[in-house]
Protein backbone atom coordinates (compact mmCIF):
# COMPACT_ATOMS: atom_id res chain seq x y z
CA UNK A 1 0.00 0.00 0.00
CA UNK A 2 1.69 3.21 -0.95
CA UNK A 3 1.95 6.00 1.79
CA UNK A 4 1.79 9.63 0.51
CA UNK A 5 3.64 11.98 2.46
CA UNK A 6 2.65 13.66 5.66
CA UNK A 7 2.54 17.41 6.09
CA UNK A 8 2.41 19.66 9.07
CA UNK A 9 -0.38 21.49 8.98
CA UNK A 10 0.32 25.17 8.34
CA UNK A 11 -2.29 26.16 11.36
CA UNK A 12 -2.14 24.00 13.97
CA UNK A 13 0.89 21.41 13.03
CA UNK A 14 -1.29 18.32 13.09
CA UNK A 15 0.49 16.50 10.09
CA UNK A 16 -2.09 15.73 6.67
CA UNK A 17 -2.22 14.45 3.48
CA UNK A 18 -3.68 17.38 2.07
CA UNK A 19 -1.66 19.88 0.50
CA UNK A 20 -1.22 22.25 3.22
CA UNK A 21 -3.62 22.04 5.97
CA UNK A 22 -5.34 19.24 7.83
CA UNK A 23 -9.18 18.76 6.98
CA UNK A 24 -10.35 21.46 10.17
CA UNK A 25 -8.16 24.16 8.61
CA UNK A 26 -8.79 23.48 5.00
CA UNK A 27 -11.95 23.89 5.27
CA UNK A 28 -11.76 27.14 7.17
CA UNK A 29 -9.75 28.35 4.58
CA UNK A 30 -11.86 27.81 1.99
CA UNK A 31 -14.78 29.50 3.48
CA UNK A 32 -12.68 32.51 3.88
CA UNK A 33 -11.77 32.56 0.51
CA UNK A 34 -15.15 32.18 -0.67
CA UNK A 35 -15.83 35.34 2.04
CA UNK A 36 -13.39 37.36 0.28
CA UNK A 37 -14.63 36.37 -2.87
CA UNK A 38 -18.19 37.18 -2.18
CA UNK A 39 -17.41 40.59 -0.32
CA UNK A 40 -15.55 41.77 -3.18
CA UNK A 41 -18.68 40.83 -5.15
CA UNK A 42 -20.92 42.63 -3.26
CA UNK A 43 -19.12 45.78 -3.06
CA UNK A 44 -19.88 45.42 -6.66
CA UNK A 45 -15.85 45.93 -7.94
CA UNK A 46 -16.43 42.61 -9.83
CA UNK A 47 -15.20 42.09 -13.21
CA UNK A 48 -18.41 43.27 -14.66
CA UNK A 49 -18.50 46.65 -13.01
CA UNK A 50 -15.24 47.33 -14.15
CA UNK A 51 -16.26 46.90 -17.85
CA UNK A 52 -19.62 48.68 -17.09
CA UNK A 53 -17.72 51.52 -15.68
CA UNK A 54 -14.90 51.47 -18.94
CA UNK A 55 -17.57 52.09 -21.21
CA UNK A 56 -19.50 54.78 -19.47
CA UNK A 57 -15.72 56.17 -19.17
CA UNK A 58 -15.20 55.99 -22.67
CA UNK A 59 -18.56 57.06 -23.49
CA UNK A 60 -18.77 60.38 -21.05
CA UNK A 61 -15.43 61.49 -22.91
CA UNK A 62 -16.58 61.24 -26.16
CA UNK A 63 -19.85 63.16 -25.72
CA UNK A 64 -18.08 65.75 -22.99
CA UNK A 65 -14.47 65.28 -23.56
CA UNK A 66 -11.88 65.51 -20.57
CA UNK A 67 -14.42 67.41 -18.33
CA UNK A 68 -16.19 66.65 -14.70
CA UNK A 69 -19.48 67.56 -13.97
CA UNK A 70 -18.11 67.82 -10.37
CA UNK A 71 -19.20 66.65 -7.01
CA UNK A 72 -19.90 69.86 -4.63
CA UNK A 73 -17.39 71.72 -6.96
CA UNK A 74 -18.10 73.80 -9.87
CA UNK A 75 -17.65 71.37 -13.40
CA UNK A 76 -13.80 71.56 -14.07
CA UNK A 77 -11.08 70.25 -16.44
CA UNK A 78 -10.18 67.01 -15.15
CA UNK A 79 -8.32 63.83 -17.49
CA UNK A 80 -8.46 61.07 -14.76
CA UNK A 81 -12.55 60.61 -14.68
CA UNK A 82 -14.04 57.35 -13.04
CA UNK A 83 -17.18 56.16 -12.85
CA UNK A 84 -19.41 56.26 -9.80
CA UNK A 85 -22.30 54.73 -8.18
CA UNK A 86 -25.06 57.29 -7.52
CA UNK A 87 -26.35 55.60 -5.64
CA UNK A 88 -23.53 53.37 -4.21
CA UNK A 89 -23.76 49.44 -4.06
CA UNK A 90 -23.67 49.48 -0.36
CA UNK A 91 -26.98 51.14 -0.26
CA UNK A 92 -28.90 48.89 -2.28
CA UNK A 93 -27.44 51.03 -5.58
CA UNK A 94 -27.00 48.90 -9.09
CA UNK A 95 -24.65 49.15 -12.53
CA UNK A 96 -27.47 50.13 -14.51
CA UNK A 97 -26.42 53.17 -16.70
CA UNK A 98 -28.96 55.27 -14.87
CA UNK A 99 -26.96 54.62 -11.66
CA UNK A 100 -23.77 55.58 -12.66
CA UNK A 101 -22.14 59.05 -13.14
CA UNK A 102 -18.81 60.01 -14.17
CA UNK A 103 -16.42 62.26 -11.48
CA UNK A 104 -12.93 62.71 -11.24
CA UNK A 105 -10.30 60.91 -9.07
CA UNK A 106 -10.51 63.64 -6.40
CA UNK A 107 -14.33 64.56 -7.15
CA UNK A 108 -15.44 60.77 -6.39
CA UNK A 109 -13.05 59.96 -3.53
CA UNK A 110 -14.47 63.43 -2.26
CA UNK A 111 -18.22 62.15 -2.80
CA UNK A 112 -17.34 58.40 -1.31
CA UNK A 113 -20.03 56.17 -0.43
CA UNK A 114 -22.74 59.78 0.04
CA UNK A 115 -25.38 59.32 -2.18
CA UNK A 116 -25.98 62.09 -4.71
ZN1 LIG B 1 -4.92 22.37 11.24
ZN1 LIG C 1 -13.96 66.65 -10.42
Amino acid sequence: MARRRQRPCLVCGTLTRNASRCDVHQAEWQKRQDQIRGSAHQRGYDTAWRKTAAAAVTQHRAQYGNWCPGWQVPAHAATDLTADHRVPKAHGGTDDPTNIQILCRSCNSRKHNRTA
